[in-house]
């Protein structure tokens, strides 16, 4: 069984449904591979990866810097939501009002070599954060096993890898600079 269509089966039965899905993993799949068709004069679907969550957002903005973001933000219409790389296999990133695509927030904008921090944009990619670390003399203590997470997800949701001595993604935040309508906070 393939490991999208495994998540699928265990977001729809649950866990126990998980141990039931695996029985049937020499059946191939006759699920369609989207589980939302486009129609025309219908806002284009979203999609999540493992394809158990969409929704058919009004509006997708892909603000391109930190002031783009914030003038977004305050004239976004309904429930907002960012994205990253659409990894989740919950329901936290469906709207089918406003949902704001991260993917050209990316970059490291500052280092520190002395503290050994680095300012990061949230739409960064996992697989591209490291070659950028790297050019700084930096890298990540540790990672999840799927390197195109985008930065900002995978802090949200405490992505995390194996090891007892390791934190998760969210544990190597020192400080955030958080866009809102209100501006930019930093805490
Ligand atoms: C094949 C596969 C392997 C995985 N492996 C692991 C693993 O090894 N370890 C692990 O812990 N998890 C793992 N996961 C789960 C996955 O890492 C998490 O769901 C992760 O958060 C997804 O990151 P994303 O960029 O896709 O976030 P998304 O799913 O796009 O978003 C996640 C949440 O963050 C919010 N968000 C995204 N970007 C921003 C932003 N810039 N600002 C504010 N909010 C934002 C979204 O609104 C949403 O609520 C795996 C998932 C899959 C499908």
């Amino acid at each position: 069984m393939k490991r999208r269509d495994f998540l699928r089966s265990t977001g729809a039965l649950g866990a126990t449904g998980a141990l039931l899905a695996l029985g049937g993993c020499d059946q191939p799949s006759t699920e369609p591979q989207s589980p939302i068709a486009y129609e025309p004069g219908k806002p284009v679907p979203w999609i999540n990866w493992a394809g158990n969550q969409s929704c058919q957002p009004q509006h997708r903005p892909a603000p391109a810097s930190i002031d783009e973001l914030v003038s977004v933000l305050k004239t976004a219409k309904g429930t907002v939501r960012a994205v990253g790389a659409g990894h989740s296999f919950s329901a936290v990133v469906p709207t089918d009002d406003t949902l704001i695509a991260t993917d050209l927030l990316s970059g490291v904008i500052d280092h520190d070599p002395v503290t050994n921090t680095a300012q990061v944009l949230s739409g960064t990619r996992l697989h591209d954060l490291g070659y950028r670390l790297a050019d700084i003399g930096q890298a990540l203590p540790n990672m999840p096993d799927m390197a195109y997470l985008a930065l900002g997800g995978a802090i949200v949701n405490c992505a995390h890898a194996t090891g007892v001595n390791f934190g998760s993604m969210g544990s190597y935040v020192n400080s955030l600079r958080l866009a809102t309508v209100g501006g930019i906070f930093v805490g």
